[in-house]
């Protein structure tokens, strides 16, 4: 069987090829979230010296939320958070907006990795959402949340199996989880591609990330937080009270610090055996008219993900738009990350063929956006956690393409660290042990290339692994995004 991605090369091949190219040619190499008039205005770079009880390092998720539970336990800290580029200029706001409660990369993955902690890890998950639903409600972020859950469709006979297999694992953890055959999987969401669907509800759904990040910024700013842009962290000077943060143009003694760097260059050198940038891809549709918008069905308009390893995410946006990303997971050569990987022409042009392939009654819709982004894998699809520097430095990093909400967890699990606090977070395994790391160059390129062949291959065929994937999964190690 083969994938059905993989088009035959004949006439028609070169026919949709064209028309893709066609549906990208005017979309703008820029963000969709961030490409708004609302984005707020830029706050001022660090310029000086200062001091401050925290100093938070990266205004993505992770930086935000360490800032506010921060200054929630202690009102009176001083907190400065220093961002490089711009506010959500990172994965936090370039992301498909798909919320989940799992910290574990999924149910599947997790109930293998920690088969004991389980349970555990899945009430945390869930408590975890709920603080960010509580928060957005609280404080009023218009971040368009809505907990619609999402469904994950079967593309290829081998996943319809797969899929069945999914429905009864969120079963047996309490979750409302409908397997859906071929006809009411497309009576949903009308796509001729679908062969099962798996919706789950009430787990996880979708929001606006960089309106969720600009709103956590304002949050964090009424809470006495201090946030400075277009400050980049060039590294530490010890102190005999803490940390001396060295940015471009000033500095700051901290007494601690919390790394939320994601996967760009970290300010600790250390944290790239374990961090591999993987850019992932996204196109976001002009809005649908009424006609298409009627054709598409989706009365939910939840999150739509394939059960491929190279899976697409889809969703609507609040103006009708289908955002549609993922497919290719790009490792270039020692861990390079910078603006020229923004985009990459083979991605999005395939990304557009599968689209019309996925949508075909929405022939002439063209792109308005494309874009890539840059996300954090680790060997085994979660974040690691840890201090340094005699506990003044803590760092939540790595959590492969899944970290719209888990992020706020590590922000939590930082905090504990630093300040030493003995609690269910940080007993998990998964906080306490860290991930196998990656080779390193020159031997990384290879290897992570080897991978993702060998995944694809197994997409190709009715997903079966070969030897090589078979031996990482004997070692519970791969990449993910
Ligand atoms: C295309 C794409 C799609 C995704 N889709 C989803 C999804 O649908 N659902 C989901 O859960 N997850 C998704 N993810 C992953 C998710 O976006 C991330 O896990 C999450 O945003 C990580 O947040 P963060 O704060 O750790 O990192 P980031 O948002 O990347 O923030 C890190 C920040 O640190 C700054 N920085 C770096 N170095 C320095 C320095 N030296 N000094 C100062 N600042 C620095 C960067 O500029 C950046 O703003 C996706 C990621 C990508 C790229």
């Amino acid at each position: 069987m083969t994938n059905w991605y993989v088009p035959a090369r004949n006439g028609s091949a070169t026919t949709a090829r064209a028309r893709a190219q066609q549906a990208i040619a005017d979309a703008a190499p820029l963000v969709f979230w961030t490409d708004r008039p609302d984005r707020p205005q830029p706050r001022p770079r660090l310029t000086g010296a200062h001091t401050a009880d925290l100093v938070v390092i990266g205004g993505g998720f992770t930086g935000l939320w360490a800032a506010i539970l921060a200054k929630q336990d202690d009102p009176a800290a001083n907190v400065v958070l220093v961002e490089a580029e711009r506010i959500a200029f990172g994965a936090s706001g370039r992301n498909g907006g798909f919320v989940a409660d799992s910290l574990t990369h999924g149910l599947s993955h997790g109930t293998s990795r920690w088969p004991e902690e389980m349970a555990t890890l899945v009430r945390l998950g869930r408590e975890n959402l709920a603080a960010i639903a509580e928060a957005v409600e609280r404080f009023g972020i218009d971040a368009g949340l809505r907990l619609c859950g999402k469904t994950t469709v079967a593309v290829a006979p081998h996943q319809v199996a797969e899929l069945a297999g999914l429905a009864e694992l969120h079963r047996a953890y309490g979750d409302d989880a409908a397997l859906l055959d071929a006809e009411e999987v497309r009576a949903d969401v009308a796509s001729p591609t679908y062969l099962a669907g798996v919706r789950l509800r009430g787990v996880g759904g979708l929001v606006d990330p960089a309106r969720l990040a600009w709103g956590l910024a304002a949050v964090a700013e009424s809470l006495g937080v201090t946030i400075h842009e277009d400050t980049r962290v060039t590294g530490f000077d010890r102190s005999r009270t803490g940390v001396v943060v060295r940015t471009a143009d000033g500095r700051i003694s901290g007494r601690q610090v919390v790394i939320g760097t994601n996967a760009y260059p970290p300010p600790l050198r250390r944290l790239r055996h374990w961090i591999l940038p993987v850019h992932d891809y996204v196109l976001v549709t002009e809005p649908l008219d009424d006609a298409q918008r009627t054709r598409l069905r989706w009365p939910e308009a939840q999150g739509v993900t394939d059960a491929g390893n190279q899976f697409h995410y889809y969703r609507l946006t609040d103006d009708n738009r289908i955002l549609f990303g993922g497919y290719d997971a790009i490792y270039r050569f020692g861990n390079r990350v910078d603006s020229t990987l923004d985009q990459r022409d083979a991605t999005h042009l395939l990304l557009a063929q599968h689209f019309a392939e996925t949508f075909p009654h929405l022939d002439g819709v063209r792109f308005t956006h494309r874009w890539g982004g840059v996300i954090d894998s680790t060997t085994r699809f979660t974040p690691m956690f840890g201090t340094t520097r005699d506990r003044r430095i803590a760092y939540a990093v790595g959590y492969t393409g899944l970290g719209v909400a888990a992020s706020r967890f590590g922000a939590q699990v930082a905090l504990d660290l630093l300040a030493g606090r003995d609690t269910e977070r940080t007993r998990l395994q998964m906080v306490r042990r860290r991930p196998v790391p990656f080779p390193p160059e020159p031997l990384r390129y290879p290897v992570v290339e080897m991978t993702r062949r060998a995944l694809a291959a197994a997409d190709a065929h009715d997903g079966r692994r070969g030897p090589w994937l078979r031996l990482l999964d004997r070692f519970g190690v791969g990449f993910n995004s």
